[in-house]
């Protein structure tokens, strides 16, 4: 899972305008279940867009900040940035969105915009001191309160930090994780090439690695996925992997040394990383998009030097590949696999995905709230 461990803060936040009342959920503090407050959204000031939140992917960094794991816990948190919805109203100066569009917002809803990163498109890297702001839990300087995701029935958000959605409106719920696990999977996927006459690996299919598994297939990559399970292994097939590798069985990864250009490792907890070096060819790269609770044990630097491997992190996605991703991912069909929830359930989920008991994400109907 990708993860926001900063506390964030941002020093533009204009004066409070025109506010409007929402339904959410909140986490009131660390140990508490969460619970349903009313919140406030801005009015859309020139360059907003409002939105009326559909759906919202529930991600394993909601569950960690939620229950307070992570240090900066503001209370109360709204979590949720997997947001899809229709626009409701807009600025003055939007020109790229109108009210009925179909829309999403990720983990970013601003950023400096100045320094090189921003520049660039790669706003998840922004340089500045405070970082990209976060969609939840994000701290506005200046302003009376922190940033509230999308466990809620709206969100007003600047046009530059809103995509656009060109799925068709019967998929909505399940276009909803693409905005957090789609592009966390995917920035990586393309920044390293995976497309035909590559072999790309994925380590734990879950919430991310079934998008990894779905959109390296879909790039052209021949795709392998590995698990612990074998009665996930049909299932892995099912979303596109060529083979399936079972890690704990008796053959181990015999036959797999040298033989993938690239692994996504989307384990969250401390492991072995030299058991997924071994299987890297030369100037193959192992990205970890994981952030475990603990370090991983240090790999040995035989297993790097020799093959001129590497290990590589990777954080989410800039605005601009994030569009691509969508539209990619509505000109081929792709959609996450998902349940989809009542948010009255929440804390019963949590548990659930902490068990891993969940296939593959979890969307949560905002029209239950
Ligand atoms: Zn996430
Ligand atoms: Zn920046």
């Amino acid at each position: 899972m990708h993860s926001d461990v900063r506390p964030q803060r941002i020093a533009e936040e204009s004066a409070p305008g025109d506010r409007e009342i929402a339904q959410a959920f909140a986490a009131l503090a660390a140990a508490a279940p969460l619970s349903p407050i009313e919140i406030e959204r801005r009015s859309p000031r020139p360059n907003d867009v409002a939105i009326a939140i559909a759906y919202c992917g529930v991600c394993h960094s909601d569950l960690h900040a939620a229950r307070g794991e992570w240090p900066g816990m503001m209370c109360p948190m709204v979590p949720g940035h997997e947001i899809v919805g229709r626009v409701t109203s807009v600025g003055s100066k939007v020109t790229a969105f109108q009210p009925g569009d179909l829309v999403g917002v990720g983990c970013m809803v601003d950023s400096c915009r100045k320094c090189s990163s921003c520049g660039e498109g790669a706003e998840n890297y922004c340089e500045s001191e405070q970082g990209y702001l976060q969609t939840y839990n994000g701290y506005v300087k200046g302003g009376d309160r922190n940033t509230y995701g999308g466990y809620s029935t709206a969100i007003t958000v600047d046009e530059r930090f809103v995509l656009a959605i060109r799925h068709p409106e019967s998929q909505l719920a399940a276009v909803a994780p693409l905005l957090c696990a789609g592009v966390t999977t995917w920035s990586p996927l393309r920044y390293w090439n995976a497309g035909p006459g590559r072999r790309v690996g994925v380590v734990g299919i879950g919430g991310l690695g079934h998008m990894a598994v779905k959109l390296a297939r879909a790039l052209g990559a021949h795709v392998v996925g590995f698990t612990t399970s074998e009665s996930k292994r049909d299932a892995i097939l099912a979303l596109g992997a060529h083979e399936v590798v079972l890690t704990s069985g008796e053959r181990g990864l015999d036959g797999y040394e040298q033989s993938l250009d690239l692994i996504l490792d989307t384990v969250g907890s401390p492991h072995d990383l030299d058991v997924y070096l071994s299987l890297l060819k030369r100037d193959g790269t192992l990205v970890l998009v994981g952030v475990p609770d603990a370090p991983h044990p240090s790999p040995s630097a035989v297993n790097l030097i020799l093959g001129r491997r590497s290990i590589a992190g990777s954080l989410i996605g800039g605005l601009k590949e994030t569009q691509e991703m969508l539209d990619f991912c509505a000109e081929n069909g792709i959609v996450s696999e998902i349940e989809q929830i009542a948010i009255q359930d929440i804390d019963e989920l949590f548990d659930r995905m902490i068990k891993g008991d969940v296939k593959y994400r979890f969307v949560i109907d905002l029209s239950t709230i």
